[in-house]
């Protein structure tokens, strides 16, 4: 049977352009965000495109007792998945810390952090018994060197690496393998949410930057997969060419 892949923010940016690339070699995707809508039309488009088995779960990962429903009904419609991408995660606001709105630090955490952790949670135990998974974390260049306005961001992103280091300690007498994607500055809809959906200040981020496409993102996890079983990729750090 193919390889199945379980994603989290499937419908945005580097979910979205992960699903797509998992999807043209032949996986069989779970996909999971918060919008129903988007998440149909992304169901479709791989149908279509590739003719993907696809299923859709409509999931808010900071959601403790939705993660533990959701992953046992994708358990049942496809199995433990082989693949985990916790992908699912935002910034907010990122303005100097005592700045920052308590909803917008509590969001950021419990999205980047607690999601993120549950989710696994839900998932590394049929992964423990099957003896294989791949779980793919996506961290961030902010969680490997904080910048201004940022340190709730950063912060969360620096445990998404640490907690991928620990539970590869966790898993190392199996098969099992985890990798943190941390990327540098990538166009997507992400500066938009970050703020609050102010388009023209989310589009100065990227003015005279040449980023990185989510499609450079999906490539890289791509290449991850596929390296045989002997060979564990920790982490990867990709960046705009432009960035130090
Ligand atoms: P996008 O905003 O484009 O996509 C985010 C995705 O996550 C959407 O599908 C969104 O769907 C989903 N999502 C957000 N909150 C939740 C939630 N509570 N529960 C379930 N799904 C949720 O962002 P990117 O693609 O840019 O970012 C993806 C990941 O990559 C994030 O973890 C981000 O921190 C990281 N990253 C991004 C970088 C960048 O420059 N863009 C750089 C480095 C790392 P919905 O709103 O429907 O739930």
């Amino acid at each position: 049977m193919s390889q199945s892949a379980f994603i989290t923010g499937a419908t945005s940016g580097i979910g979205y352009a992960t699903a797509k690339v998992l999807a043209s070699r032949g996986y069989r995707l779970g996909i999971a965000a918060r919008n129903s809508e988007k998440l149909e039309a992304v169901k479709q488009e791989l149908e279509m495109k590739f003719n993907s088995e696809v299923y859709t779960y409509v999931l808010d990962v900071r959601d403790a007792e939705a993660i533990k429903q959701v992953a046992a009904q994708a358990v049942q419609d496809m199995g433990v998945p082989d693949v985990l991408v916790n992908n699912a995660g935002l910034a907010r606001g990122l303005e100097s810390y005592e700045e920052t709105d308590e909803a917008d630090i509590i969001q950021m955490v419990d999205t980047n952090i607690k999601g993120l952790f549950l989710v696994t949670h839900a998932f590394l135990p049929g992964m423990v018994k099957r003896n294989t998974g791949h779980i793919i974390n996506l961290g961030s260049t902010a969680g490997l060197y904080a910048y201004k306005g940022a340190a709730v961001y950063c912060a969360t992103k620096a445990a998404v690496k640490t907690f991928s280091d620990g539970i590869r300690i966790d898993t190392i007498d199996t098969d099992i393998k985890v990798t943190t994607i941390q990327p540098g500055i990538v166009h997507t809809p992400f500066s938009e949410v970050r703020f609050h959906g102010d388009k023209k200040r989310a589009d100065a981020v990227y003015e005279g930057v040449d980023t990185l496409h989510p499609e450079d993102i999906a490539d890289v996890i791509a290449f991850v997969l596929d390296r045989p079983l002997r060979v564990q990729i920790s982490d990867i750090v990709i960046m705009a060419d432009q960035q130090a």
